[in-house]
C-alpha cells in the first residue's frame, strides 16, 4: 500500500492536469487536486450544463480540445459510454509522452480506446463516490484508491500516477495497486452483484414478502429499507464482529440460519454466471449496444424501479425525517 510518504508530489505541482467532464468525480478531483496547489483544467462543452458550475467554482474552464493542449496529465472523467467518442476527439491535441488518467478500467480494459503509444496510460480509482472523496479532502482526511498502469511509455507513469491520488486525497488513507482487468472487473461484479442489484433487489423482495403477506407497507419499508442503514454502518466500521457485537442474540441466531437459505447455492450460481459474462465480454457488448441505441431498456427498467409501491412509501416516511436534509 502507498501512502504520502512514498508519493513524490513535486512532479505534479507545476504541471498542467485536465480534467474531462466535471460530474461526481470530475469535481471532486477537480477541486482536491486545486486546493493541493496543481494546476488544473476542466474540459467540457460549452453548451453543457457543467460547463457554468466549474466556473462558478473558480475554475479555468476551457472546450475538451483546448483543454488537453499542454497537459502531463489528462483525466476522462464522463461516462464510460462516451469516452471512446471524446478521446477521438481530442487525441490529437494530446502532447506527447503525456498520460491518460481513469477513475475506473472500463473503456481500456474492453478496448473501446487503443491509447497511442506514447501515452502512459494509468488508473487511480477512488473507493468512493466524488462527494464523498471531496468532503474527506476538506476535512483533512482521504477516501483510499487503486492504483494501476495499463501503459508505462515514459517510466514515470506509476508515480505520476501516484502524485495525483495524493492530489485527490486518496494517499492520505492508503493506495492500492491493482490492474485494469482486476479494478474493472471487481467492480463490476461488485455493484452488479452486491452493492446496487444484489442489495435493491434483496430489498425489493423482502418488502413484497411482507406486503403481500398482509403486513403494512409503512411497516415493511422501515424493517427492510430504513434499518438497511443501521446494519450496513456497524459492517463499515467494524465488519461482521461489529455488527454481532450490537445486534440482539435473537437476530445473530436467525441470520445464521435463515441467511444462507436466502442467498443460497443457486443465488452463487448466479453470481458466478454474472462473474463470467462480465470476464468474457458478455456484459460490456450488451451495455455498449444498449448505449448505441439509445438506452431504451435501460430507461424502460429505471422507470419500473423509480415507479415500484416501496418508492412511494419511502418518500412519505422518509419526508417526516428531518435528520436527512443534513
Ligand atoms: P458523471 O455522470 O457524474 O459526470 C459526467 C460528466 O461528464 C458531466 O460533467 C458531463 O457534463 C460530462 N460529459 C458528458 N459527456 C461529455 C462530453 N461528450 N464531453 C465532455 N464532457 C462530457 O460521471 P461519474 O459518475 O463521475 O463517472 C466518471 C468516471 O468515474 C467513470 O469512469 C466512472 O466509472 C468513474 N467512477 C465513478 C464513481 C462514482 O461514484 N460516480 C466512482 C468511481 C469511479
Ligand atoms: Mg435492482
Amino acid at each position: 500500500m502507498y501512502l504520502e510518504a512514498d508519493v513524490d508530489t513535486a512532479r505534479l505541482i507545476d504541471q498542467q492536469v485536465t480534467i474531462l467532464g466535471y460530474g461526481s468525480q470530475g469535481r471532486a478531483h477537480a477541486l482536491n487536486l486545486r486546493d493541493s496547489g496543481f494546476n488544473v483544467v476542466v474540459g467540457l462543452r460549452r453548451d453543457g450544463a457543467s460547463w457554468s458550475k466549474a466556473k462558478a467554482d473558480g475554475l479555468v474552464v476551457k472546450e475538451p480540445n483546448t483543454a488537453v493542449k499542454g497537459a502531463a496529465i489528462v483525466a476522462f472523467l464522463t461516462p464510460d459510454m462516451v469516452q471512446k467518442k471524446l478521446y477521438a476527439a481530442v487525441v490529437d491535441d494530446i502532447a506527447d509522452g503525456s498520460a491518460l488518467l481513469f477513475a475506473h478500467g472500463f473503456a481500456v480494459h474492453f478496448k473501446l480506446i487503443e491509447p497511442r503509444a506514447d501515452l502512459d496510460v494509468v488508473l487511480i480509482a477512488p473507493k468512493g463516490p466524488g462527494g464523498l472523496v471531496r468532503r474527506q479532502y476538506e476535512e483533512g482526511r482521504g477516501v483510499p484508491c487503486l492504483v494501476a498502469v495499463h501503459q508505462d511509455a515514459t517510466g514515470n507513469a506509476l508515480p505520476l500516477a501516484l502524485a495525483y491520488s495524493a492530489g485527490i486525497g486518496g494517499a492520505r488513507a492508503g493506495v492500492i495497486q491493482t490492474t485494469f482487468a482486476e479494478e474493472t472487473e471487481t467492480d463490476l461484479f461488485g455493484e452488479q452483484a452486491v452493492l446496487c442489484g444484489g442489495a435493491t433487489e434483496l430489498i425489493v423482495a423482502g418488502y413484497e414478502t411482507l406486503v403481500a403477506a398482509g403486513y403494512q407497507p409503512e411497516v415493511a419499508y422501515y424493517e427492510v429499507m430504513h434499518e438497511l442503514k443501521l446494519i450496513v454502518d456497524l459492517l463499515h466500521e467494524g465488519g461482521l464482529h461489529k455488527m454481532h457485537k450490537f445486534i440482539s442474540d435473537t437476530a445473530a441466531w436467525g441470520d445464521m440460519v435463515s441467511g444462507p437459505r436466502v442467498v443460497n447455492a443457486s443465488s452463487r450460481a448466479a453470481m458466478q454466471t454474472v462473474l463470467t459474462e462480465i470476464q468474457d465480454g458478455t456484459f460490456a457488448r450488451n451495455w455498449i449496444a444498449e448505449s448505441k441505441a439509445g438506452m431504451p431498456r435501460f430507461r424502460e427498467m429505471m422507470n419500473a424501479d423509480l415507479e415500484h409501491p416501496i418508492e412511494k412509501v419511502g418518500a412519505d416516511l422518509r419526508s417526516r425525517m428531518d435528520w436527512l436534509e443534513e
